[in-house]
């Protein structure tokens, strides 16, 4: 053990990387709770009457430093993990969550909450004010504090075991996803595959000291093999791999967690006196309840159906026309996709990609950013990184130093799929000083290699459009209380800053900005931009049905009393019934993998995407018609959504902005459902 100091433990600003070892992350967690521990005490300890003031504000100002070290730790295990610190993850999550019952089971301070809650008309309190009591009486009452001692033990037995099954249940996707390589050293074999492909492949294979290519079961090299490979068989042994992790029989297999997570959770909220776990987190999202999720996600299937059917019906006529393929199976699905697109736009994802070097992406959504917001991004390098690919950044609105800005964008082996945005430090305002927020973006876009540079596929760059719009719910955050700052607010909402950003990836005056080819300089040709525009409804129809098929398959696990789960693959085959397009694959399952319902918070919520859609559809009708860099439209936005985080209903944000409630017209017409 080393005789350091540990400099989690010290005050420090920007996350000291450099100085953190692995081993200095469970002391300081334990010394930081233990920390934490005293603030409460003080106040319940306190002899005055309880106020807001001595109570609910120093309740959320309480475990600073612990939040930084957690969240640095945690940031660390999605994005540069190693089997250290997923020991180590294993190790402090039941303590976290064991800290966290003990603050929420905290009877004494509880019975403070409560006596502030019950007289909230003495207080006089803002309306952020008044919100932030409410969160925090509920964040009690949801999490036990009116059960009995019995029941309050059982309730933290729970808890300690869902976060243990959480994180495995992660671990074993990326390690099944980690597990398969398809190795092929003849070249005859990838017919199809675009040369940056098989580059990227052949790199792959070097660097493990083999001959010829190899292809992963990550993102970037899974998902253009499914897409150009012309050879069937090896698209079907990827599309098996990829479709069975965590359903074999191995050590991997995630069956018994997803059935031990479902049930657990289930238990607990019947403990609180819900019906259902969806019952039980619904009640806090714009949604509400499970009816209108499922009356929401019925409504758009109902819509989407026919659609998809007729487009589906297309693809399967393209496939018998083309290859003579008589059951189209879902390793077909993103090739004949892909064949069909390029038949009916003669544009595919290569075409497009020399548009959009990283770099060029990069900067066209900070211009975009200082046009819609008036915010310049200047790159810096004193700024400590926790892996040499990570890039920081000084974000300034009108010259004020508005936050810090890490850009985390390449695959590496200790990196989860996927793309997401976090933060290692919230905004607040306390004593007058507005902290500004150090936020992040990590995602997976293939790296550059010796003589190409990183270039994006269409989806990447609206990906990167994406995780950027959460990034300006942070960067833009202005609330007095952490707990209520930025990206702070229901699931239902979250998503609305993300998806509208997006909508700037289609419009010319937007692509203008950025959109250059990387070798000649050429902006972006009108006739892409248009083609671009039409393909955003191409296979919509399908599209729609997929993910609400994942919306149902998320309610159904969680809005049930699961001893009435026999089976798993049954459960899910049940749920996929009405969406349903490609034959049964037998030996693959979705839900062993699913980690944005088992691992993440998506649980009861993923219905949260298309409900954001429908929100963002209609934002940016709203933009089409004052212009998309409209700038009394954008600051309202930054006024009434952006900077107000969580410190208002989303509903009533909304209005503010739009000046009328949500439709869903918007979405309908974009997606050309109608
Ligand atoms: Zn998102």
């Amino acid at each position: 053990m080393t005789q350091d100091k540990n400099p989690l433990l010290e005050q420090f600003d920007e996350a000291p990387f450099s100085r953190i070892k692995d081993e200095h992350f469970k002391p300081a967690i334990e010394a930081l709770v233990k920390e934490t521990k005293a603030e409460i005490d003080a106040i319940t300890s306190n002899k005055d009457e309880p106020t807001f003031k001595n109570t609910i504000e120093a309740l959320e100002f309480s475990g600073m430093q612990l939040d930084r070290v957690t969240s640095i730790f945690f940031n660390l295990n999605s994005a540069e993990t190693s089997e250290n610190l997923q020991k180590i993850a294993q190790e402090i999550s039941p303590l976290l969550s064991e800290f966290g019952n003990d603050i929420t089971l905290n009877k004494a301070l509880f019975e403070r909450v409560k006596a502030v809650y019950n007289n909230k008309s003495k207080f006089n309190l803002s309306e952020e004010q008044e919100m932030l009591l409410n969160k925090k009486y509920k964040s009690f009452t949801r999490n036990g504090a009116n059960l009995n001692a019995e029941d309050q033990k059982k309730l933290r037995e729970i808890d300690n075991e869902l976060s243990k099954l959480k994180l495995k249940f992660g671990e074993n996707v990326l390690a099944e996803t980690n597990n398969f390589q398809l190795h092929i050293t003849d070249l005859e074999k990838l017919k199809g595959l675009p040369e940056s492909i098989l580059n990227d492949a052949k790199e792959l294979a070097k660097s493990q000291k083999k001959p010829g290519y190899i292809f992963t079961l990550h993102y970037p090299s899974y998902v253009p093999f499914m897409k150009y490979a012309s050879n069937r068989e090896l698209r079907k042994e990827m599309a098996l791999a990829y479709g069975s992790r965590c359903y074999k029989n191995n050590e991997y297999n995630n069956e018994e967690n997803v059935l031990k997570i479902v049930s657990l959770r289930y238990k607990r909220a019947k403990l609180l006196g819900y019906k259902t776990h969806s019952d039980y987190v619904l009640e806090e999202r714009m949604a509400k309840d499970p009816d209108t999720v499922y009356s929401f996600l019925n409504d758009l299937l109902e819509k989407a159906k026919p659609v998809a059917i007729k487009q589906f019906k297309e693809l399967e006529d393209f496939a018998k026309k083309l290859d003579d393929i008589d059951q189209l199976q879902k390793w077909d699905g993103a090739y004949y996709t892909e064949k069909l697109k390029k038949q009916s736009f003669s544009l595919d994802d290569e075409e497009l990609k020399p548009y959009f070097k990283l770099e060029n992406v990069i900067s066209g959504v900070f211009k975009i950013s200082e046009k819609l917001f008036n915010l310049t991004f200047e790159e810096v390098f004193n700024i400590e990184k926790y892996h040499e690919d990570v890039k920081t950044f000084k974000v300034y609105d009108e010259g004020k130093f508005k936050a810090l800005f890490y850009a985390d964008f390449h695959p590496r082996s200790g990196k989860r799929p996927g793309a997401w945005m976090t933060s290692f430090k919230s905004q607040y305002i306390k004593d007058g000083i507005n902290h500004r927020p150090h936020i992040s973006n990590v995602c997976n876009f293939s790296k550059p290699s010796k003589d190409k540079p990183s270039l994006l596929t269409f989806n990447e760059v609206t990906t990167l459009f994406h995780e950027f719009g959460h990034a300006l719910h942070g960067i833009l955050a202005d609330t007095i209380y952490p707990s209520l700052s930025g990206t702070s607010v229901s699931w239902d909402f979250v998503e609305l800053p993300s998806q509208l950003l997006e909508n700037w990836c289609y419009e010319k005056e937007a692509l203008e900005l950025f959109a250059f080819h990387y070798k000649t300089g050429e902006i972006i040709p009108t006739r892409f931009i248009n083609k671009i525009k039409e393909l955003n409804k191409f296979q919509e129809g399908v599209q729609t049905l997929r993910q609400i098929s994942f919306g149902i398959l998320d309610m159904d696990w969680h809005n049930i009393n699961p001893n009435k789960i026999k089976l798993i693959s049954e459960q899910e085959f049940n749920s996929f019934k009405t969406t349903k397009l490609y034959p049964e694959t037998t030996d693959n399952l979705m839900s062993t993998s699913f980690a944005h319902i088992f691992q993440g918070g998506y649980s009861s919520g993923y219905y949260s995407y298309k409900w954001a859609e429908v929100l963002d559809a209609d934002t940016f009708d709203y933009f089409q018609t004052k212009g998309i860099f409209n700038p009394d439209l954008s600051f309202s936005f930054k006024e009434n959504i952006l900077s107000k985080g969580g410190t208002v209903s989303p509903e009533i944000l909304y209005e503010k902005f739009r000046g009328k409630n949500p439709s869903n017209k918007g979405l309908i017409e974009r997606a050309g459902l109608n």
